[in-house]
């Protein structure tokens, strides 16, 4: 069972290598707060080992000039994998915001698009069902754009999560057998969830909310958007969070209201990570709806795009 080995892999790793070790026996220490908005809450978490990640330069020339650290020949020597599938080695994140926490990067070096990877997703979140399986687009938070990669956390640990199955927030829209659309409302963030146990229609639905997206954001490499992919019961439930902007205002303003906060799939899945611990303490409940207004769909955009897929 690929559960199992996991579960190897991150006894010999958190054993054997001291950073992860390190970072892991940290994790336990780290803060959380919870903000709380009408039915909902979203956690922020004070995690410092962050830093380089949320702070990560993701522009052509900066990429070009640094070693991809995803490439098996500058990965930490004692870092050890599992692959999976043709092209794909499951590794121990050595700075985690998850108890158990994967990245997922392709053994080849090349651009991270979803577009020729949804189906490798979804084997993956089928393989390893105590997870959820992750994908942050070139632009919306993953800080190797260059080099295709997945993320997977435990499950349980993000509240979309559990708000998708507790029903208030999320509605059905569309359903045919093994394939039903769902879209958000009143929850700060557009997202449009995908959940059934027919692969095909899956990646077929996708691919039309690819190409709807791709005509609002022609000059990008692939349109912004961070992915989430559950399986259990058989069927797989993807939340989609189309992307409007990468980084907030917030992040890029020098006075009082700097917030070190670049909103990725775990971030918007409910998670808000704040590698500075200023941040953490001064961030309130009015920021969080100002930074998902920023970077996000609202339920207007989400219901126009909805209409041009079903
Ligand atoms: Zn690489």
């Amino acid at each position: 069972m690929l559960s199992d080995r996991i579960d190897e892999l991150f006894s010999d790793q958190l054993a054997g290598w001291e950073l992860a070790g390190i970072n892991y026996r940290n994790l336990s220490m780290v803060r959380t707060k919870r903000l709380s908005f009408g039915g909902f809450e979203v956690l922020v978490q004070f995690n410092p080992a962050r830093i380089t990640s949320s702070s990560a330069k993701v522009d052509d020339s900066s990429v070009k000039q640094r070693p991809c650290f995803l490439c098996a020949d500058n990965r930490p020597k004692e870092q050890k994998g599992i692959p999976f599938g043709d092209d794909l080695i499951i590794l121990v994140n050595p700075f985690p915001i998850f108890r158990r926490h994967l990245t997922i990067p392709s053994c080849s070096h090349s651009d991270q698009k979803i577009s020729d990877s949804f189906g490798k997703m979804l084997l993956l979140a089928q393989a390893m069902p105590s997870f959820t399986v992750f994908y942050n687009g070139p632009q919306s938070g993953a800080s190797a754009p260059d080099h295709l990669h997945f993320q997977a956390g435990n499950i349980g640990f993000m509240p979309v999560e559990m708000d998708f199955t507790g029903g208030k927030h999320a509605r059905l829209v569309s359903s045919v057998p093994g394939l039903e659309i769902w879209k958000w409302e009143g929850y700060l963030r557009g997202i449009i969830t995908l959940r059934g146990n027919d692969g095909e229609k899956l990646a077929g639905v996708f691919g039309k909310l690819f190409e709807s997206l791709s005509h609002r954001q022609p000059e990008r490499p692939e349109p912004m958007m961070n992915i989430l992919s559950g399986y259990s019961s058989d069927e797989w439930t993807i939340h989609i969070f189309p992307r409007k902007q990468h980084r907030p205002r917030q992040f890029f303003s020098s006075g009082d209201d700097r917030l070190l906060i670049s909103p990725a799939a775990v971030d918007l899945g409910g998670v808000l990570i704040t590698p500075r611990e200023e941040d953490y303490e001064k961030i309130t409940g009015e920021d969080v709806i100002d930074i998902f207004s920023q970077v996000c769909f609202n339920d207007n955009e989400i219901e126009a795009l909805v209409s041009e897929i079903i």
